[in-house]
């Protein structure tokens, strides 16, 4: 299909970025970026560009003196032991070996200069990998199923389906200019692990008898997503066939592109438009795009896995097992990145895998191999069977590089996971707690058991990092945001009162509650 752009006929009411892009389009940075920031250096950078610079999935690192931190898009999560490789070399030459993996499944270093760019790039290119649009105003990273052909629990393989929406939308210019950034979960998991309510646009599993034949599709839902006002995304009344997805993702992604908001920036995501016009007649405005669709079928989705698989599992294929290994708060480096791709030649099928709970799996060990495996000494700290409130604690970049953060969180989450564990010694049921160092919810914070939100509180001593604390959220059929307790915690308070809350929760639940349902 070819859709005429219609948004430039409003643009009197564009907001200053809108400007920018329209005097160059962001994906124009990277030629730039080559071509004369990395010869000419940091100093040199022109403002309006240094803002395009997210297209090429960089942006500038705190306190903005010449680094800067890159995410690369990763299918779904999924790695080949070679991307695997090619990435943990990069983070040693150029990012002082560290190696985030985000709650999108991607991969984030910090430290690097402009210079190091083009040679980056390049490198990322060779393995087939790309930080283009990685962030930016445009389709970014499809999420997915991290299990995808080895899954028990998915009605399809969608491997194939992911990277034919992701090489649609990348680097496509009909899309590089959309109103703000745009986000897209296509999983056939029936435990929900694409988390598709906080998408803007997600896929689901769902089957439809048609024609007397039971068909494996999709069901679609529109308008989720996080940060200051969450919206969970809504079921369109539609059935899709495999073959109909990218239709569907290019339909809903041209009304986003020419209705969505432009005036003001923290108005823009797609949430907004679908609030306001209701899914109902936004489903009407796609029809009349792409043609009438089947009306939906039955829902398969049974529950939400929270997207956390550690342990060691038996996969679909007789005989073969995957491990789901903790990578505190989601940062491990690049010795450990290398030695778990020597891992999945050595006792696996090659691939590597990145979870949206930041953890990472590794696929395809036979039976017999297991236990040597298992024995393998980078598995003693990244490792399947972690303390249960390690295993459950995610969180943001927080101020250590990010400009956008009030407070200190990936240290602080990790100090904080540590205590719980050494205090509440044989939790039995997981508690999610997720940190954030500002309301833009990047550690998913409105999904948590418990989400904390950082923010400054005044004290005789000057401003000091505290909390926000949030309880009870979850994905799935019940799906809600986590509900606002009363009151910001110092930092210092927190681990003491997340003890009292998780103690209250253990000593006072019923049989078979839930955090959520508490
Ligand atoms: Fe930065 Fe805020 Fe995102 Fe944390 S949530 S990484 S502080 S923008």
């Amino acid at each position: 299909m070819a859709y005429e752009p219609v948004w430039t006929a409003n643009s009197d009411k564009l907001n200053k970025f809108e400007f920018a892009k329209l005097q160059k389009d962001g994906l124009d940075v990277i030629r730039t970026i080559i071509e004369e920031y990395a010869h000419k250096g940091y100093d040199a950078i022109d403002a309006d560009d240094m803002s395009r610079f997210k297209w090429a999935g960089v942006y500038e690192q705190k306190p903005k003196d010449g680094y800067f931190m890159m995410r690369i898009r990763i299918n779904s999560g999924v790695l080949t032991s070679e991307q695997a490789r090619m990435i943990a070399a990069i983070g040693k030459d150029y990012g002082r070996g560290l190696i985030d993996v985000t709650t999108r499944q991607a991969i984030q270093y910090h430290w690097l200069t402009v210079q190091d760019l083009p040679d980056i790039f390049k490198r990322l290119e060779q393995v087939g990998l790309y930080s283009y649009e990685a962030c930016g105003d445009c389709p970014r990273t499809i999420v997915g199923n991290p299990l995808a052909g080895i899954d028990k629990d998915e009605l399809m393989d969608t491997t194939a389906l992911v990277n034919e929406v992701n090489d649609f939308f990348l680097m496509n210019r009909d899309f590089s200019n959309l109103p703000r950034k745009y986000k897209m979960s296509i999983s056939s998991n029936i435990h929900n692990n694409g988390n598709a309510e906080i998408n803007c646009l997600a896929f689901t599993p769902a089957i439809k008898v048609i024609d007397g034949e039971e068909v494996l599709g999709f069901h679609a839902s529109v308008g989720g997503g996080l940060s200051a006002k969450p919206h969970l995304a809504r079921q369109m009344d539609m059935f899709i066939r495999p073959e109909e997805v990218l239709k569907v993702a290019e339909g809903v992604t041209v009304i986003f592109r020419d209705h969505g908001y432009r005036e003001k920036r923290h108005h823009a995501r797609l949430k907004f438009l679908v609030a306001d016009w209701g899914v109902e007649k936004f489903q009407e405005k796609l029809i009349e795009l792409i043609g009438p669709m089947p009306t939906r079928g039955e829902d398969k989705i049974a529950g939400w896995s929270s997207s956390y698989y550690d342990g060691v599992h038996p996969q679909k294929q007789e005989g073969l097992y995957y491990a789901g290994l903790n990578v505190p708060v989601g940062r491990l480096n690049s010795e450990e990145l290398e030695e778990l791709a020597r891992l999945a030649d050595t006792y696996g099928d090659g691939t590597i895998r990145t979870t949206q709970s930041q953890n990472i799996i590794l696929t395809g060990v036979p039976e017999a191999k297991l236990e040597q495996f298992l024995n393998e000494p980078v598995l003693q700290r990244l490792t399947p069977f972690p303390n249960r409130f390690m295993s459950r604690t995610v969180s943001c970049t927080g101020n250590e590089f990010c400009n956008l953060a009030l407070v200190e969180t990936k240290e602080f989450a990790r100090d904080v996971a540590k205590y719980l564990d050494a205090e509440i010694p044989g939790m039995e049921e997981e508690v999610r707690i997720h940190f954030i160092g500002c309301p833009n919810s990047c550690g998913q914070k409105h999904i948590a058991d418990i989400g904390l939100q950082g923010a400054l509180v005044k004290t005789p001593e000057g401003m000091v990092d505290a909390f926000d604390i949030a309880v009870g959220g979850t994905l799935g059929p019940e799906a809600k945001f986590n509900t606002a307790l009363k009151g910001r915690v110092r930092h210092d308070r927190v681990a003491p009162v997340l003890k009292e809350l998780v103690l209250f929760y253990k000593n006072n639940k019923l049989d078979g509650e839930t955090f959520h349902q508490y």
